[in-house]
């Protein structure tokens, strides 16, 4: 594997949640949060860090459907999506304007997570909009495949990502599952002629 360029070893870092050049933080509460700009890391990120802490709209959106005893609406394993895009970065100034085609439910729900953030931000929360977990360095290969340049015959091989995170200077191996995340994402990459 060739080497990536400073370019792309920086647009990969962006992609990894709590570090100097990244929207993303990962929570302690197991969410994962992206900010407007990029910001230190808060007292309730995994690795806490002496700044104030962010707003988690997935916790507080689960809260407001548990006290409202909505949850046997709502699927255990997924977030509710359609409160949730309610409380997307772009709303997160108006949090309680709710999405064209917002059920009443979810405008309720809306509503008072809505009162919930103003009450959290007169106590210095950062404001957030709740994103998926990826695999962040699997999610960089499928925005830029042309990031990565490598032989086009062979399919990847685990010491492909392994020598790819050597590249980016990622010390810390991701988890297992995310290794193999991001082997299917080189392989993808592997396509082109
Ligand atoms: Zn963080
Ligand atoms: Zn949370």
């Amino acid at each position: 594997m060739e080497q990536i360029s400073l370019y792309y070893r920086e647009k990969a870092w962006s992609y990894i949640p709590c570090n100097a050049v990244s929207p993303y933080h990962d929570l302690r509460c197991g969410h994962r949060i992206a900010t407007k700009t990029i910001e230190p890391c808060g007292s309730n990120c995994t690795h806490p860090d002496q700044n104030f802490p962010f707003i988690c709209p997935t916790c507080i959106i689960w809260q407001v459907v548990l006290g409202l005893g909505l949850e046997e609406e709502q699927d255990e394993n997924e977030p509710p999506i359609a409160q949730l895009e309610c409380l997307t970065m772009e709303d997160v100034a108006e949090p309680t304007t709710p999405t064209a085609g917002a059920s009443k439910v979810d405008c309720k729900v809306a509503a008072i997570a809505g009162e919930e953030i103003q009450r959290l931000r007169k106590q210095h929360f950062r404001d957030a909009g709740a994103t998926a977990r990826v695999c962040g360095i699997a999610q960089f290969l499928r925005d830029f495949p042309e990031a990565v340049c490598r032989p086009r015959k062979e399919a990847p091989r685990m010491q492909d990502v392994l020598d790819l995170l050597g590249a980016l200077g990622i010390e810390e191996y991701p988890e297992v599952d995310e290794l193999g995340e991001i082997l299917n994402a080189l392989s993808t990459n592997a396509g082109g002629s």
